[in-house]
């Protein structure tokens, strides 16, 4: 693979696979382009340095072929206003749109452009043959340039074929990722690869089961992993607390059991909350208590960590030099409990500025670190919440593995 910062892109049409799956509202206008302006810069220094942008992305999930409600021509005005200025280009921007994302006209307009000039295509979900990975199809799609760049983190996780298949179709030397995917690249295999200790993880969210397998991988790798959120109160149960009505997997007891046994074989500190703000029901008006996290009365529940878990918790972060944190630590998105995962997000910015290296991914916990204006504070925020989980999983990702071969 290249490295694309010291890759000279004139000449070049270079065919970029972004994630413009962006949220549009009724009337088809863009309600966050958060993720077209991720990969401003990868376009920007392509299209500086004399290069063609053909554009690659999937929007939606588009069942039966072509719909318009999932058309890409929806983004073609606001993508040339984001393009408009770059420098060198006098703010002429040109953008294209070809209605289909292979065929004919795609492979006309792409033949046809100028330096300085974008092509977007069409949605790749249009064609079953994109989610299936087939080869035909990349093959089709790889024709259009002649530098591929995946800058699409996001779906790294999936072997479609504009994701990963395509990247065969293309030398080393003229693949590789672009700024985005490469930053994420980067965070997550200092995190997971060269981890200066103590290096805590903070794992938080509504299920055991869906953090079982990064508790497992982090356990060979972590000192110290914080459990917080829903999923903790299943571990309180397991130890043979009372947790009244909090969330409880009952099926994943005995799995909470063997993480706790591991950790102690592998000497890693498993911290779980050691008490709770509780309430009487789930709502944003709820009557709210405060107790031992094993200890909650009957017909209340836990929906935040307690003042004790957040000193507890606040110490074991501000100790470590490296921090990961997936997860809230409560039910955030309503006021009354949303204390425990702020403190948790103001621990990890404070250890951030004492110079550990701090990466926060998944959505829940991106929003939080956003709601509570600390996303600058943080050293990484990943923008991958299914592909970083898989990654942390210890999952080899195909998007990352077709690049690197
Ligand atoms: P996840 O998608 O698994 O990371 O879970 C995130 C969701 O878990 C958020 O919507 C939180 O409101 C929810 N959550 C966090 N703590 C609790 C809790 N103690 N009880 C119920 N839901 C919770």
């Amino acid at each position: 693979m290249s490295k694309f910062s010291n890759f000279n892109f004139a000449g070049h049409k270079a065919l970029v696979r972004v994630d413009f799956n962006v949220p549009l509202d009724a009337s088809f206008n863009i309600t966050d382009d958060t993720r077209m302006r991720a990969t401003l810069p990868t376009l920007r220094k392509i299209l500086g340095d004399g290069g063609s942008v053909i554009l690659m992305s999937h929007l939606g999930r588009p069942k039966e072929g072509p719909a318009d409600k999932y058309s890409l021509k929806h983004l073609v005005k606001h993508l040339h206003e984001l393009l408009s200025g770059v420098e060198g280009l006098g703010g002429q921007t040109r953008v294209f749109f070809a209605d289909d994302c292979i065929g004919e006209q795609a492979g006309l307009t792409a033949s046809m452009l100028k330096g300085g000039e974008v092509l977007l295509l069409e949605n790749l979900r249009f064609y079953k043959e994109e989610e299936k990975g087939d080869e035909a199809f990349a093959e089709k799609l790889g024709k259009l340039g002649d530098v591929y760049v995946n800058d699409a983190f996001g779906t790294a996780h999936r072997a479609h074929a504009s994701t990963a298949v395509i990247a065969k179709f293309f030398t080393p030397a003229n693949r590789m990722f672009g700024l985005l995917m490469e930053g994420e690249v980067i965070s997550a295999e200092k995190v997971l690869h060269g981890a200066e200790k103590p290096f805590t993880a903070i794992i938080g969210g509504a299920k055991v089961s869906d953090k079982i397998l990064i508790i497992e991988n982090l356990l060979q790798r972590a000192t110290d992993i914080i459990i917080g959120g829903g999923m903790a109160y299943t571990f309180m149960k397991a130890r043979g607390g009372k947790i009244g009505s909090s969330l409880c997997e009952d099926d994943r007891l005995q799995t909470a059991l063997e993480i706790l046994e591991q950790a102690k074989q592998k000497n890693v500190s498993i911290h779980l909350p050691e008490d709770s703000v509780i309430a009487d029901k789930f709502a944003a008006d709820a009557n709210t208590n405060t107790c031992p996290s094993d200890a909650i009365p009957d017909g209340w529940m836990g929906l935040d960590i307690g003042p004790k878990a957040t000193g507890i918790f606040n110490e074991v972060i501000g100790k470590s030099k490296t921090v990961l944190w997936n997860g809230p630590m409560g039910v955030f998105e309503m006021d009354k409990f949303q204390a425990g995962t702020k403190a948790v997000a103001e621990s990890v910015a404070a250890a951030t500025a004492q110079g550990a290296f701090s990466l926060v991914g998944g959505g829940d916990s991106v929003a939080a670190v956003n709601k509570f204006g600390l996303a600058e504070k943080v050293s990484y925020v990943s923008t991958g919440g299914g592909a970083m989980l898989e990654y942390f999983e210890g999952k080899s990702l195909p998007g990352i593995a077709a690049i690197k071969e």
